[in-house]
């Protein structure tokens, strides 16, 4: 049974594999509680881990299977290019116009639904492509039950389709192929069928069991068929939803209605979601105020599998994030404000290796254009530093050419003291920047600055980060300065 909690504690959002090796919430940690606490799961220890002190959302266990009931399957369209995606979802979405009594501007929500004859329903998602079926998927959401996989009878297996044969296998989403453009004279399915072997694709035909169907996207040609194929193969997975439960769903789409402000298409995948219901997705929430179906009329409510048009936004959340329904309007904040949180703290980290990475890059060629002065004079080397810009110290006199020049040849007499050299990491003119303090803490160094100024934020900057910043107006005191610094870093005399 400690696979099934495992598995039940993959499927919520937590990232088990982004955790920290010494994070309470590894694969052990959970076998241990859970065999601790006698089999039961134990949700509430969750919430002590350190991963769970945060303010997100709290899961809810997975349902009791006694509340599931049916839901129609949720299929995504892939393929490559020019096979005939676009055409099939169209032709598809044209039965429904037909058939139903609305009967005419079907407006474009990133799904629709098709009803069988025989009663049972489809949801069909209409971004085609593999493009947004795997950005959700990056973002761990699953909300594909089958791939509809469409190939051109005439072109046979190409590059995309067989990456898309591969992004339904990694997510072991079953597939059903659409033999497509069957109407055209070279139509040649059973080598469409042949090719598909060699990449795992068994079609039933061929003993295996995929099922294939001959379509023919344009002209309409055994669309019934494939969506029977498609109702069959849902039958076998016994597609099930809880009704019950908070709601829990994807954005598929989001965009800013003019009347109606953010408005985002979602598939709602748990429980039964209802005006007034408060979500957040991503770093936006919404208490829903209005629920829209394919065709623009307002829904009462939306259980799962059903694709559903969600005003209500304060912002526009992303396709592909999770929909987590919350108790109320103040927690929907909280957790906003706590992910934002996150989110700075990770750009914060990451903005701290790009400078790491740099600090070390100029570390390296500083090390490099050492070794390369080694053999030259000092004058010489002087020449090639000022040139380079590549020193131990950041300089900041107030002018390039009279200071400067007379600073430089005042630190030569320096240079020539074995036991302790001074090196001039950094010069330039003007204020203090934040880069000079950049540079001083990657080589321990010391700011100085002749007649100029540094501005406030500098100053605390510094202060926070223990870099020294020495400010001077007199040169002889800049000098003296100096030298008492490289006295302070003299080795011990015994
Ligand atoms: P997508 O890139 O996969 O979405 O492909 P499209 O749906 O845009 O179709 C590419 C081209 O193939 C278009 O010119 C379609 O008219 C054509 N096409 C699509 N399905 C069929 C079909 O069943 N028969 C024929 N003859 N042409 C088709």
């Amino acid at each position: 049974d400690v696979d099934h909690v495992y598995e039940a504690l993959l499927n919520t959002s937590m990232d088990l594999d982004s955790l920290e090796p010494d994070s309470l919430l590894t694969e052990e940690w959970i076998k241990e509680t859970v065999k601790k606490s006698g089999m039961k799961y134990k949700w509430a220890k969750l919430s002590e881990s350190k991963v769970r002190e945060d303010k997100d959302v709290e899961r809810q266990p997975p349902p009791d299977p006694a509340v599931l009931v049916s839901r129609p399957p949720v299929v995504t369209i892939m393929g490559h290019v020019d096979h005939g995606k676009t055409t099939l979802l169209d032709s598809l979405r044209k039965t429904q116009v037909a058939a139903s009594e609305a009967g005419g501007i079907t407006q474009h929500i990133g799904a629709f639904l098709v009803q069988l004859p025989s009663g049972e329903k489809i949801t069909f998602l209409d971004t085609p492509g593999h493009a947004a079926f795997s950005a959700m998927r990056a973002r761990g959401a699953l909300v594909t039950d089958i791939v509809i996989l469409v190939v051109a009878a005439d072109d046979g297996v190409m590059k995309q389709t067989v990456e898309s044969i591969q992004h339904a296998q990694k997510a072991k989403v079953p597939i059903i192929v659409a033999v497509n453009k069957c109407d055209k004279f070279e139509a040649d399915p059973a080598r469409v069928k042949r090719e598909l072997l060699v990449h795992g694709v068994v079609c039933e035909e061929l003993g295996g069991d995929v099922q294939a169907v001959h379509v023919s996207a344009l002209k309409g040609e055994n669309l019934l068929e494939l969506a029977e194929a498609t109702a069959a193969l849902a039958e076998l997975l016994e597609l099930k939803g809880d009704p019950k439960g908070l709601v829990e769903g994807t954005v598929i789409e989001s965009h800013t209605n003019k009347g109606k402000g953010p408005i985002t298409s979602a598939i709602i995948q748990r429980g039964t979601l209802k005006r007034g219901c408060v979500l957040v997705a991503g770093k936006a929430w919404a208490k829903v105020r209005f629920l829209f179906d394919e065709n623009g009329l307002a829904m009462n409510e939306a259980g799962p599998s059903v694709v559903v048009e969600i005003a209500g936004w304060k912002e526009l959340p992303s396709a592909g994030d999770e929909i987590l329904e919350v108790e109320s309007e103040q927690r929907a904040r909280e957790v906003v404000e706590w992910r934002e949180y996150v989110e700075e703290q990770e750009k914060e980290k990451q903005d701290q290796q790009v400078i790491q990475a740099k600090q070390q890059e100029h570390l390296e060629s500083y090390r490099k254009d050492r070794e390369a002065l080694a053999h030259l004079t000092w004058y010489q080397r002087r020449r090639v530093r000022y040139k380079t810009e590549k020193h131990l110290m950041a300089m900041r006199p107030s002018d390039m050419d009279g200071s400067l020049e007379a600073i430089l040849d005042i630190l030569e007499t320096y240079d020539a003291d074995e036991q302790c050299q001074l090196d001039v990491v950094h010069f330039g003119v003007g204020d203090i920047s934040e880069n000079d303090l950049n540079l001083a803490e990657t080589f321990s160094g010391t700011v100085y600055g002749f007649n100029v100024k540094a501005s406030r934020p500098i100053l605390q900057s510094a202060g926070k980060r223990g870099i020294p910043v020495k400010l001077h107006n007199v040169i002889y005191k800049l000098f003296n300065d100096l030298k008492d610094e490289l006295s302070s870093r003299l080795p011990p005399t015994l």
